[in-house]
């Protein structure tokens, strides 16, 4: 008798298996709706701004490295057309290659123009890069 007791108990507790409410450090029980997921409206507010906050965060930390990369250049040319600098320079003023806006291929040469917003730079080997600022149609540098 116990022991079929015990059976049924753990079949009832199979079925409705503990979730807890998707906020982080509420552990309110959730599982008495299938797709619950939060134990009330504002859990759900809170978490989904959370999301929100943070997705805002990681862009605004790209756009400060942006922002940086673009001035190092902008700095860096001045009035020039163009202007050729090494990476250690580079690197030295905090730009930071991993980010960028856009790519343009030149059409003759096909180098690879890396931009900061207005200001690109190519890499012309040896460590050395042609800073340049952007340019439309046939203003392209070749
Ligand atoms: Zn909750």
């Amino acid at each position: 008798m116990k022991k079929e007791i015990a059976a049924n108990t753990k079949e009832a507790g199979a079925k409705r298996e503990y979730r807890k409410c998707l906020l982080e450090g509420c552990n309110e029980d959730v599982s008495d709706r299938l797709n619950k997921k939060f134990c009330c409206d504002g859990h759900k507010n809170v978490h989904n701004n959370q999301i929100k906050t943070r997705e805002l965060e990681e862009i605004r930390k790209i756009n400060i490295a942006l922002k940086v990369n673009r001035r190092i250049l902008k700095r860096l040319l001045g009035d020039d057309r163009e202007v050729l600098t090494t990476e250690k320079k580079l690197t030295g003023l905090g730009f930071n290659f991993d980010f960028s806006t856009h790519v343009i291929i030149s059409k003759r040469k096909k180098h690879k123009f890396i931009f900061s917003y207005n200001y690109g730079y190519y890499n012309t080997g040896y460590g050395k890069y042609k800073i340049v600022k952007s340019f439309y149609g046939d203003e392209m540098p070749e």
